[in-house]
């Protein structure tokens, strides 16, 4: 069974979202935990919440992902930027418990040059303070492109910050295949990839993948995502990876430049090209 979704605006509550996903073929999802760029977020609505946990039981789906704002930096240099990541995760941490036993993705960071050392080390402090024994969610590091000083660009880095988090067993990876083709990491090789990310990571820790076509090549470090065949990426190897036996049961999310039609439609496609 494939589990596909895409990114869904969240602003009319939890309930609605899992009504679209069920529209467009979709049986996982993702959403902004608030507005992208941070600020406060909407009290959650218990009803709403317990809606939407019975509509993914009912229609078996895979974990859904919350994603933590893109202004979130736990590695700045800035201590009101960090205090400001700390509050919000743990707040979204909080809220996650509405509709338990599910994903939360975030972007590692940028060190800001203060160098990767420094950069893991906060983010490694960050996630001691936030993580509780009691939580139901699953924190995932996202891999990263690279862009500018950001951490999360090889497997290694991924890996050294997980070393050094206590509560290893709330923590996992979102695999991002425009993020890690942007890295340097060929999806043309993705047994070897995978096998890299197996040495160094664990592929136990992987959780989910984000599934995204790039516009710029192998290596390029810069993170813009195109549509299921129409980047560098191309559609036989997207097929590949929702394909892999290493990755077939995880739950996969478009995050395309699309709007819901075209989602429905990639959703559509990537179903035809699955093999059960
Ligand atoms: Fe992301
Ligand atoms: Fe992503
Ligand atoms: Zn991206």
């Amino acid at each position: 069974m494939l589990y596909i979704g895409c990114h869904l605006s969240s602003s009319n509550g939890f309930q609605a979202m899992g009504k679209q996903a069920l529209s467009i073929g979709a049986n996982t999802f993702q959403f902004f935990t608030r507005n992208p760029r941070g600020s406060k977020a909407k009290e959650i609505d218990p009803q709403d919440a317990a809606a939407l946990v019975t509509l993914l039981k009912e229609h078996h789906f895979a974990p859904i992902i919350a994603h933590a704002p893109y202004t979130l930096n736990p590695a700045s240099a800035d201590t009101k930027t960090r205090e400001f990541a700390w509050l919000t995760m743990q707040d979204d941490l909080r809220r996650m418990e509405y509709v338990p036993g599910n994903l939360y993705n975030f972007h590692p960071g940028s060190h800001v040059g203060q160098g990767t050392q420094t950069g893991i080390a906060l983010i490694q402090r960050m996630l001691n303070k936030i993580l509780t024994p009691q939580q139901h969610t699953t924190v995932l590091l996202e891999t990263m492109a690279g862009k500018g000083s950001e951490i999360g660009r090889t497997f290694d880095e991924l890996a050294t910050i997980l070393d050094g988090v206590q509560l290893t067993d709330k923590m996992g990876v979102c695999l991002d295949t425009c993020h890690i083709h942007d890295a340097g990491y060929s999806i043309t090789k993705l047994d070897d990839v995978l096998t890299e990310f197996d040495k160094k990571i664990g592929l136990s820790r992987l959780k989910a993948v984000h599934l995204n076509d790039s516009l710029n090549s192998l290596g390029s470090h810069k993170d813009r995502h195109a549509v299921i065949g129409g980047g560098q990426i191309g559609t036989d190897l997207l097929s590949a990876v929702i394909n892999h036996p290493a990755l077939k049961q995880l739950p996969f999310c478009l995050e395309t430049p699309n709007d819901l039609d075209g989602y429905a439609r990639e959703i559509k496609l990537l179903r035809s090209l699955y093999r059960d």
